[in-house]
């Protein structure tokens, strides 16, 4: 497999707290990889590292072979690494047309063909096209969740970090979100996913990560890695 972001020895302190400590990570150029684990496990610490709202306090993050450890968050976003929060970050006072334009006017330049280079096109494949003319303030939670899928796909991204995607939706919104993330490896954006839903990383990924304290404890298909005694253990309880 073609590793296209390799995470070597990460490790995050805050003060006496460690976060991460010392995580191998390595996500594969056209895979959907699943991270998950107990709380306070790291996994939103990981995503902050890479994404360059941390430094890390030791190891390397490495992107398409070049090292991008410790870039701030926009350098980061223009190299092609880009980030959906459980909070979705869209301008509540603006329509949701205009949310997705702002977003596309700061698209990186991408030598790659790219499916959707409009808002339009953006809206339609998310499903909001008729949501365009309102404020994305007034915007259902779920709708809120395809804006922000919306605004970090205008960015052209080759991978893209979910944050506890699925949260606070119902099954009908998670299926339309499981539906539109699965296309995303056809058109060459690689994902990485974390959550604590096992449902959801069985619908959407082949490989599953597993940190507990800060440390990675199984890597591996996701049927493997579910039927690990140190998973069912550490992180099922049983
Ligand atoms: P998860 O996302 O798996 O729930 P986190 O990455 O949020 O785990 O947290 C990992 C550990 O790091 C926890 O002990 C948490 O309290 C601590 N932590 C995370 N962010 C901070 C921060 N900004 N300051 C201090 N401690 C933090």
């Amino acid at each position: 497999m073609n590793a296209i972001l390799e995470i070597r020895g990460l490790r995050k302190q805050f003060g006496g707290v460690t976060a991460l400590s010392g995580v191998d990570l390595s996500i594969d150029e056209g895979e959907i990889l699943g991270v998950v684990g107990p709380n306070g496990s790291g996994k939103t610490t990981l995503f902050n590292v890479v994404t360059g709202v941390y430094k890390p306090t030791a190891g390397a993050v490495t992107w398409h072979g070049r090292d991008i450890t410790g870039l701030v968050a926009h350098e980061v976003s223009g190299a092609g690494i880009a980030h959906t929060f459980q909070q979705a970050m869209a301008f509540p006072g603006l329509p949701v047309f205009e949310n997705v334009q702002i977003a596309c006017e700061h698209a990186r330049k991408s030598a790659r063909p790219y499916p959707w280079t409009t808002p339009d096109a953006l809206l339609d494949f998310v499903g909001l096209s008729e949501l365009a003319h309102e404020r994305a303030g007034i915007l259902p939670f779920g709708s809120l969740r395809l804006l922000g899928i919306a605004l970090a796909l205008a960015t052209r991204p080759s991978l893209i970090l979910l944050d506890e995607p699925a949260a606070g939706l119902n099954d009908r919104e998670t299926q339309t979100l499981v539906g539109l993330v699965k296309q995303f490896p056809q058109h060459g954006i690689s994902v990485c996913v974390i959550d604590h839903d096992m449902k959801l990383m069985q619908m959407l990924c082949r490989r599953l990560v597993v940190l507990d304290f800060g440390s990675k404890i199984a890597d591996g298909l996701i049927h493997d890695v579910l039927n690990d005694p140190k998973v069912l253990e550490v992180y099922l309880g049983g």
